[in-house]
């Protein structure tokens, strides 16, 4: 098994995260990580003049540069998307497991309802997860459109911690995958060492997504913002 983080940014695409993709990767993998999930952000703030195509091709050229950079230095790098709704800009999406050309056909994705993401996401075979719902204040959205919900082990400790405990009673209740991602933007301390352990030979987007969702019991490696990791078994029930 493998750790792979399923939450990481770089500088090309998340004008937010401070390095580029080689630093991204080389910090995964000095931190025992195995795989990194790139889900830069898909935000209506990032697309200049409009023009949603463009700013779709520079996102999967982004990713293609990343996955180049890991496969030379033996880190797997996955495909994802953080899609920021436009209804709550605070509210952010991860889509697994779906083709590029999810995004070259959906470049406004960033403007669609839950249910309207939700059901073109499953329309490609993936799967979408909120990602840090309770980031300083709750803001988990309707499970009916979630297959899951994420620890998130962004050091900030403004972000008030990873809300493990609480994630892990949500999926358990509503029998959701429960993931767990470092949201790493190398403007922090550490590189947090957190992900979920997956099978090494997991070489595919949608197979990493499909396992995933075929698991009854996942291990998941929690950073706890500030304090040390430990390993959390997730059985749903
Ligand atoms: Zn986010
Ligand atoms: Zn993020």
């Amino acid at each position: 098994m493998i750790l792979v983080d399923l939450h990481a940014h770089s500088g090309g695409i998340s004008t937010c995260c401070r390095v580029g993709y080689e630093r991204i990767i080389d910090d995964a993998k000095e931190t025992g990580i195995g795989g990194i999930v790139l889900t830069n952000h898909y935000v209506s703030n990032y697309v200049i003049d409009d023009d949603y195509d463009a700013f779709a091709r520079a996102y999967l050229e982004e990713y293609a540069k990343a996955k180049a950079y890991g496969d030379s230095v033996g880190v797997k790098v996955f495909f994802g998307v953080e899609v920021t709704a436009e209804w709550d800009k605070n509210v952010h999406l991860l889509a697994y497991g779906v083709p590029h050309s999810f995004v070259t056909d959906h470049p406004r994705m960033c403007l669609y309802s839950l249910e309207e993401l939700y059901r073109t996401v499953h329309a490609y075979g993936g799967i979408l997860v909120q990602a840090h719902p309770y980031r300083v204040q709750p803001r988990l959205q309707d499970l009916a459109y979630l297959d899951g919900v994420e620890i998130s082990c962004h050091p900030h400790l403004r972000y008030c911690g990873s809300f493990a405990s609480e994630m892990k009673e949500i999926a358990e209740a509503n029998r959701k995958l429960l993931t767990c991602g470092g949201d790493y933007h190398a403007d922090v301390a550490y590189r947090p060492q957190c992900g979920v352990f997956v099978p090494k030979e997991i070489s595919g987007d949608k197979e990493l997504a499909d396992w995933l969702m075929a698991q009854d019991r996942l291990t998941l490696r929690v950073h706890e913002p500030g304090g040390d990791w430990q390993d959390l078994v997730y059985q749903k029930t």
